[in-house]
C-alpha cells in the first residue's frame, strides 16, 4: 500500500490570518503575487515563512507521505506559493468552485466531500486551520474502517508550527503499513 497521503492548506496553515491589529506574525515575509484569472496589476499580498519550506521537506524528504496540496489556490499552490518555500513541484486536489459564504456550507469543511471521493480509501494525514468537530468525527470513523486518518489543525492566526509537522511525522511513524515497507 502507498504511504499517507499528506493534504495540505495554504489560508491560515502556510498563510496565517492576521490579528484584530492587522499584523501577522514577524517570523513571515511579504511576496505579491499573481493569481490565475487576476491582472498583473492587481497582485495579492501574501505572507509567508522561509522555515516552512525547510520543516516541510524535512518531512518530504523522508518519503512516507505523498504530499498533496488542498487548498481554494488549487494550481497556483504549485505554481506560486511552493516556488516561494523552496518546495518542489507537488500536485494539488482540484477542489471545484462551490458557491458559498460559509467555509462550513453543511457543518463541515466545504472541501471534505470532494477530498473523501479523492481519497478513496487511501490513509491521509490532512493539515487545515478549518475543521469542524464533524470533520474531527469523519477522520475518526475513515480511521476505525481502517484509512488512517489524522487530521492537523493550527491556529490561523499563528498558521503551521514545527510540532505540527513533528506530530505528522510520529503519527507517519506508527502506522502499521508504513513500518512493514
Ligand atoms: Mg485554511
Amino acid at each position: 500500500m502507498p504511504p499517507p497521503y499528506l493534504l495540505l492548506d495554504i489560508d491560515g496553515v502556510l498563510i496565517p490570518f492576521p490579528d484584530a491589529e492587522g499584523s501577522t506574525p514577524a517570523t513571515h515575509a511579504r511576496h505579491d503575487v499573481v493569481p490565475t484569472g487576476r491582472s498583473a496589476d492587481n497582485p495579492v499580498t501574501v505572507w509567508l515563512n522561509p522555515d516552512h519550506g525547510r520543516l516541510l521537506m524535512d518531512v518530504i524528504r523522508i518519503g512516507l507521505v505523498t504530499p498533496v496540496w488542498c487548498t481554494s489556490w488549487r494550481q497556483d499552490a504549485t505554481t506560486l506559493i511552493g516556488p516561494l518555500l523552496g518546495l518542489p513541484t507537488l500536485p494539488h486536489v482540484d477542489l471545484p468552485r462551490p458557491q458559498i459564504t460559509t467555509s462550513h456550507p453543511n457543518g463541515y469543511l466545504w472541501k471534505r466531500d470532494h477530498v473523501d471521493a479523492w481519497l478513496g480509501d487511501a490513509p491521509a494525514v490532512w493539515i487545515d486551520d478549518d475543521f469542524t468537530g464533524l470533520d474531527h468525527a469523519w477522520a475518526e470513523e475513515r480511521t476505525a474502517r481502517g484509512a488512517a486518518t489524522l487530521l492537523v489543525q493550527p491556529d490561523p492566526r499563528l498558521g503551521l508550527q514545527p510540532e505540527h509537522l513533528t506530530e505528522v511525522t510520529k503519527w507517519v511513524a506508527q502506522l502499521p503499513v508504513v513500518r512493514a515497507a
